[in-house]
This record gives C-alpha cells, structure tokens and sequence, in this order.
C-alpha cells in the first residue's frame, strides 16, 4: 500500500481494478484499490480500508487509469461537427475559419465549449486545452468560459483573437487587450479547475513586432503560450519557429503545436528552450500539415503530447488519436529494402504516455494530473474489460490503446467528482442541449451558405 489511510465520509473507494498508474515509481497495479478522498487521491493499493460511509465502487472487469489530455482543440467548432471530412488545410482555412468562423455568435461558442467538453469527458478527457480563436468580441470569449465551467471538465482555456484575414494573414494588429480582463475576472486562482493561456499567433500569422508585443503580453499575465507552428500552406514559405528564435522569445514556458513542416535546426531549437509538443496525428495527415513529427521529437529527447484539433474534421476521442499516433510513426521505420528488417521502436505504452503524462506537462499540470499518484489530482477513469470489443485482456495497455473506444469509458472522476458513471454522464440534459446544438448548427451553416437541403427539409 502507498499513501495513508483515511475515514472520511467524503472518500470514495475504487476497489479491485487492474490500476495502470502511468507513475514509472508504481508501475501497473493489478486487483488494486484506489482511495480518494475530496479532489485528491491519497492512497493506492490492495485491500484498503474506507468509512462505511465511502462511496465504494466495484472496479472488478475494469481498468482504472489517468484521464487523458487534450493539448489542443478548437471547441467552438463543435456545432459543425464532420463539416469537412476530407479537407485540406487550404481548404480548411477558407471554408471553415473565413466563412463559418465568423458566423459565430456568443451562444454558439457557449454551446460549442459545452458540448464539446462533454463529448471529451465521456471519451475519458478529463483535461482539454480550448484553443479558442473565435472572440469576436468580448461576450464570446465569455461563452467559451462558461461552457468550459458548466461541463466540469479541467481546461485550459487558451485565449486567443477573432477569426478573419485581418487577423491571421501577416496581421499587424496586436492579441486583444480583454485577455486583461479575462485573467482579472475568472483566473485569479490557481486552486480551480480552470486556468488561462494565451493562443498565440505564430510570426507569419502577425508581423515581427505584434509577436513580440503577444509573447511579452503572456508573459506578463503570467500565462503559458500555445502556438501553431510548421503547418504547410500552399505557396507559404516561413519558419515559425525559427522567426521566434531570432527575436528571443523561445522558452520553456510555450506549446508548439503540429511542428509538421518545422527544420531539424527548429526542432532543436524547442528542445534546447525546453519548449513543450502537441502533435496532432489525424488532422495533420488528413489535411497535409505534413509528416507528423513524433519520431522527430522523441529522436530529441521530447515527449509530445496528443491533440484532437477540430472535430469538424476528426474524431474527437483520444484513442483515435493513440492509434493513429502509433502506426504512423512505425510504418516510417520502413526502409526501401527486404535486406533491413523493420524494426520501429514505438509502443503502444508510449502512445499512452503522450495522451496523459506528457499531455500534464504540455499544461504545466504534471504536479496535479497525468498520473495515478497519492497526493495528486483525483482525475480517473474507469475502463470496461467486459464488453465484446476489449474482452479477454491479456496486456491491458494494449486493451486501451488497440481495443477500447469511448463506448467502453464507464466512469470518469474529475478531481474526485464523478462526472460519468456506468457508461453515463450525470447531471446533464442531454436533449436539451442536443436541440441548442442543432440551432447553432443551423445558423452558422445557413448563414455561412452550406447548410445541407436535407437539414432544411427535414420534417420534425
Ligand atoms: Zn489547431
């Protein structure tokens, strides 16, 4: 057993799961309990003891294990989900930022953030950087907050400036000084499930001058950055992250996100700053970002994190993102001859880390979440081993990251509340929120001159 015992009428008492603590001190746990008590876990091991007031949860034909982290996805796209399933990044840029993006009205960015957090706590995302770029005024960024709040997920919300041309396309207008008020009215402390960071444009997206004057910005809010870097464009030629460089303001304190195009000298340069990844593997294939880095990365001694991007263009479950992670980087380790055998060097378990532990990190939140450790966060989720499409487990990494999918994501904690429990989120009025989506939906497409006939025909 590690940590204390407690009796304490608010502990709950996960008992007899097979525990993958992601923690390299404790390993894999199996038939184990975990004891939580408030937001924390305090103890991990078998046999232990809680009030008979605990909440006791059987975790026999379960795996209990860290929530997932998201470092980047843009929830306010959630109302148009699968829009554009097989975009490019071109395409993506016109069809989705230029025109639907500035659709956008608060109430569709405060439904977005919600159903979008929800839809990530039920995959088992218990930690979800909101890149939010759609603040067409200040109410929006607003929305976005308080969509975040009502789901009781962990964010962070990244704020970040309206959509349009005039703000993306070598831009010569500064990150909107609301971030100020923003920090002021809902970031006061760190002792809340909700943190601030800044979505900064890249040099290129702004002049030389403007992001200097946004990294300066974060940096006295106090506040980490989270940048898009090394995405190919057509007919675009810059280094992002080599422009950052040269005006000195690479540091430990940002995310690079995609790095897909980036130079080796660039992917050094992170390393040597200390600079945190976001690769995110679908959308960067799908729409020809370019190669996904991961390799790249771990050939420099990083650890990426994983993100989902936009669910109008993927899926927006973390699993998806571990497969796709996995085998993509380990079909680059083909050579073009029979004489060399295959030999990639990822595993299923480093795909896991990226979406917990080093997605922690890429939050700056490594002390509080990312693994099953006494003392930390109690953010837990509780996988099915009993159902037709992960049953028998033999390896049970490989049950999560190969076999299971948001249908089997039976419960999930968020500092100790439970916010899923037996396949089913709780306290939310699913329909009711389903037909504010729907509305959402049917402006931004109407008024972006894209909605599907069948929508506006249908019958009900
Ligand atoms: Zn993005």
């Amino acid at each position: 057993m590690i940590g204390g015992k407690l009796y304490a009428d608010d502990t709950t008492l996960i008992k007899g799961g097979y525990v993958l603590t992601l923690d390299p001190e404790l390993g894999d746990m199996p038939h184990t309990d975990v004891l939580i008590q408030g937001s924390k876990i305090v103890a991990i091991g078998q046999d232990l003891e809680a009030s008979p007031n605990a909440n006791v949860i059987d975790a026999r034909h379960r795996i209990v294990m860290p929530g997932f982290v998201d470092t980047h996805r843009h929830t306010w796209q959630t109302p148009v989900r699968g829009v554009l399933p097989s975009c490019t990044l071109d395409q993506y840029f016109s069809g989705m930022l230029d025109n639907i993006g500035i659709q956008y009205r608060a109430e569709d960015v405060y439904i977005a953030n919600l159903m979008g957090a929800l839809e990530a706590l039920n995959g088992g995302i218990t930690t979800l950087l909101d890149w939010s770029h759609v603040n067409n005024t200040p109410e929006h960024a607003d929305a976005a907050i308080h969509g975040l709040a009502e789901a009781g997920i962990r964010a962070i919300y990244a704020h970040g400036p309206p959509v349009g041309a005039s703000w993306w396309a070598y831009s010569s207008k500064e990150h909107p000084e609301d971030v100020r008020r923003i920090r002021k009215t809902y970031f006061n402390s760190d002792d809340q499930l909700l943190g601030l960071a800044l979505a900064a444009r890249a040099p290129g997206n702004v002049t030389p001058d403007v992001a200097r004057h946004d990294w300066l910005l974060a940096r006295d809010l106090g506040i980490r950055i989270s940048v898009h870097v090394g995405m190919r464009l057509t007919g675009v030629h810059v280094n992002h992250v080599g422009t950052l460089n040269e005006l000195g303001l690479m540091g430990p304190d940002t995310t690079y996100i995609h790095c897909t195009d980036s130079t080796d000298d660039e992917l050094d340069l992170i390393a040597k700053t200390g600079g945190t990844t976001s690769v995110a593997p679908y959308v960067e294939m799908l729409m020809g970002h370019g190669v996904p880095p991961t390799g790249r990365l771990l050939a420099r001694g990083m650890r990426p994190s994983l993100s989902i991007d936009v669910v109008s263009s993927v899926p927006g479950d973390m699993f998806t993102q571990m497969r796709t992670a996995l085998v993509q980087e380990r079909i680059l380790a083909f050579t073009d001859t029979p004489d060399i055998a295959f030999s990639p060097t990822i595993t299923h378990r480093d795909v896991l880390e990226f979406a917990t532990i080093d997605g922690a990190r890429a939050c700056a939140l490594d002390h509080k979440i990312g693994t099953l450790t006494p003392g930390k966060q109690a953010d837990i989720v509780l996988i099915r081993t009993d159902q037709v499409n992960v049953a028998p487990v033999v390896d049970p990494v490989a049950t999560v990251v190969i076999c299971a999918d948001t249908s089997n994501v039976d419960t999930v904690f968020v500092a100790g509340k439970i916010v899923k429990h037996r396949g089913q989120l709780v306290r939310v009025d699913m329909s009711r929120l389903l037909d504010r989506l729907s509305g959402a939906r049917d402006h931004l497409l109407s008024n972006a001159g894209v909605i599907p006939k069948w929508i506006l025909s249908r019958r009900d």
